[in-house]
């Protein structure tokens, strides 16, 4: 079968990456990029995993009634690939896998896998950085040179990582006065050393590892996204809060549905939201950083 559109969510075996790949398959048709047949890889980093999550979207009621499925005469089909985005070797794997395979380029790319460990120590601050900042930014930097003119590129963010209250004024202005991917690197470099020193506080960092990680997802994007933009290609960068979610990773605590967390990314992936990029958006709207 070949595809008109191809679409890839990273960490999608659950939660919030679950539902986006769901609301792809569910929104695709009524969006202004349907033009044929859609191919969403939910990747995960575990097989089993992965191929119970496709289970779980061919049995559900509301795809099957919406028939969007084209197992059911619909658009979308899911498969399964690996991608474990704290491993190099496995980013790089799937971006020569989707090179291969679709030498024409790809359309949607969200790069929605994180991890929010318990504790503060450097192990929990390395581990979580090379997960949600390192991970995220080399599968941006990797995928990105795949997209199609006018693709679209997501990285799922947070509020937790927004520059208000958390940073000294020194490290706010470093951070929005950072023009490249390097400076952030640099940013959360800095971060992981003052942690190994133990005077993260006295430089006016949060002993947060999750935070930061996400104030380095929300400056990278900006950096990545301004870089694009002087390629021409219309390729719209950008990354979200998908408010506070009920899922594994919030453990109860979340408020709102993992279809309503799906929401914004969703809208950033197939909806109208004209030439914006390298923004900061929370409730289907940019969010100043
Ligand atoms: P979950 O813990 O429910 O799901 C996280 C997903 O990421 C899982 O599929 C997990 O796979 C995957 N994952 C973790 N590490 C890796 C890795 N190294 N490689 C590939 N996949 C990995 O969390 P949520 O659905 O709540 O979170 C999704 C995203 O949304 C995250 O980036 C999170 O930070 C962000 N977010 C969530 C909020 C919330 O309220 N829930 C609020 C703000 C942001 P596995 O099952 O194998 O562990």
């Amino acid at each position: 079968m070949s595809f008109s559109r191809v679409a890839a969510v990273t960490g999608a075996n659950k939660g919030i990456g679950l539902a986006i790949v769901r609301n792809l398959a569910l929104q695709y048709p009524s969006s202004t990029l349907n033009n044929g047949p859609l191919l969403i890889y939910l990747t995960a980093r575990d097989r089993s995993r992965g191929e119970e999550a496709i289970k779980t979207l061919q049995n559900d009621a509301q795809l099957k009634s919406a028939k969007a499925l084209a197992a059911d005469g619909g658009l979308a089909t899911i498969e399964y690939h690996g991608l474990d985005i704290s491993k190099p070797q496995s980013i790089t794997d799937f971006a020569s896998f989707l090179k291969q395979k679709h030498p024409d380029g790809i359309d949607i790319v969200v790069n929605n896998a994180g991890i929010a460990m318990t504790g503060f120590d450097i192990n929990v601050v390395r581990q979580t950085l090379q997960t949600n900042y390192h991970g995220t930014l080399l599968s941006t930097l990797s995928l990105l040179p795949l997209l199609r003119p006018h693709a679209r590129l997501i990285n799922i963010s947070s509020t937790v990582g927004h520059l208000s209250t958390k940073y000294s004024p020194t490290l706010i202005s470093r951070f929005q006065s950072s023009r490249s991917v390097a400076d952030i690197t640099t940013l959360m470099n800095d971060f992981t050393s003052a942690v190994e020193r133990g005077t993260e506080k006295e430089e006016g960092w949060p002993s947060a590892a999750y935070a930061v990680s996400k104030s380095g997802v929300t400056g990278m994007t900006r950096a990545v996204a301004w870089e694009e933009r002087e390629r021409g290609r219309g390729v719209l960068v950008n990354c979200c809060c998908p408010g506070y979610v009920d899922t594994e990773m919030t453990r109860g605590r979340g408020v709102r549905s993992v279809d309503e967390g799906a929401r914004t990314p969703v809208l950033l992936a197939l909806g109208g939201i004209g030439d914006v990029t390298g923004e900061f958006w929370k409730d289907e709207r940019v969010v100043e950083w």
